[in-house]
């Protein structure tokens, strides 16, 4: 569906970025200093930014577009002829690294969740019409069946996946931070020691700029709409670590007054209502960062809360909330982690 040609562009200007997560400031450096190499262009159905110091002031462009070209063809439910599409139409039940990665992460955060992070909701995401499909609420039986695929259990190993022919993965809500975390490896496999990599607003920062000062990210507040213009909220210092934001105020659509958002409830199998605008969570893995973020999407605040007292040795714990109070204000809260991790 999505047009991924054409992806490359180099130095075109501004990048565009897609949710909640905005790069700042980025090219403060004086003429004295080394320049950051900057490449603009399109992955995954959004943009990519990427800035990185080298000294040799390599083009790595076609090197990160092979990348998430392949990432693609392995995880991505928009390409046809992906090995994830093949999988959850019960044509193959082989995997590669990518998607045996991303069902053992994703079991992980399961387990860790509670279940509020589920990677089998695929069937329910294109029933409520988040995915390639027409939108419509299922019927309670219909809605039945597709709860059963996601309660269903599967097994794998790093060749073979076994699952229920009804259930279909959905790794949206980890894939891209983890494509994130694979163009950093490439970076550091390349040697480069300083990089900033923007994949549609899921954030990796590594070293820090020629100035010496860290990367700083921008986290937006979450706009009324889908058309409002970002508008940046919290600066954050990153060094070394991953930002990712989940929001329902771009991703919903709207019916009889009622916002549903794109994030499923895996325990009743309906797009989630609460009053939870956006979560933005900091982790060293950026694929963490995006799970997370889904996972409290999925809880909203109250369970969040405690889920977070409960855990205090993370992963999530670093984390800040945008909520809409009884009143209808914006509110935010952010956790005592991640109040230190900006006064740094
Ligand atoms: P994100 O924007 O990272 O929060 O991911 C949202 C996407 O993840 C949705 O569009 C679905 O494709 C998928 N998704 C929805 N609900 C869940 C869930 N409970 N657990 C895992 N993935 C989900
Ligand atoms: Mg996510």
């Amino acid at each position: 569906m999505n047009n991924y040609k054409n992806r490359s562009v180099r130095h075109p200007g501004v990048g565009r970025f897609l949710l909640a997560t905005t790069v700042l400031a980025l090219l403060s450096v004086s003429c004295h200093q080394q320049q950051p190499v900057q490449l603009v262009g399109e992955a995954q159905g959004t943009y990519y930014s990427i800035l990185y110091y080298d000294a040799q002031q390599r083009d790595l462009q076609p090197q990160i577009d092979s990348l998430l070209d392949a990432f693609d063809l392995s995880a991505s439910l928009w390409v046809d002829s992906s090995l994830l599409r093949r999988i959850n139409a019960n044509l193959t039940d082989s995997l590669d690294n990518i998607l045996h990665t991303l069902l053992s992460h994703s079991s992980f955060v399961e387990e860790y969740t509670g279940g509020a992070f589920n990677c089998r909701v695929g069937r329910l995401v294109q029933a409520w019409g988040f995915s390639f499909k027409e939108r419509s609420e299922p019927d309670s039986a219909a809605l039945a069946a597709m709860l059963q695929a996601v309660n269903d259990t599967f097994s794998f190993d790093s060749l073979r996946v076994h699952k229920s022919p009804a259930t279909e993965f959905d790794f949206n809500a980890i894939a891209q931070g983890y494509s994130v975390d694979l163009l950093a490896r490439m970076f550091n496999s390349l040697g480069i020691e300083s990089y900033l990599i923007n994949v549609g607003g899921e954030v990796i920062a590594h070293g820090k700029k020629a100035n010496g000062k860290p990367w700083a990210v921008g986290i937006e507040r979450p706009a009324e709409n889908r058309y409002s213009a970002p508008d940046v909220e919290i600066s954050i210092p990153l060094v070394d670590r991953s930002v990712v934001t989940s929001g329902s105020y771009r991703k919903y659509y709207e019916k009889d007054g009622v916002k549903y958002s794109h994030t499923i409830d895996p325990a009743t199998g309906r797009p989630v209502t609460h009053s939870l605008l956006s979560v933005s969570v900091v982790e060293d893995e950026c694929w963490l960062a995006d799970a997370m973020a889904t996972a409290y999407m999925v809880m909203g605040l109250d369970w969040a809360k405690a889920f977070i007292a409960a855990h205090p040795e993370g992963p999530g714990t670093d984390a800040v909330f945008f909520i809409y109070d009884s009143c209808g204000t914006m509110k935010s809260y952010a956790t005592p982690a991640f109040k230190q991790l900006i006064k740094n």
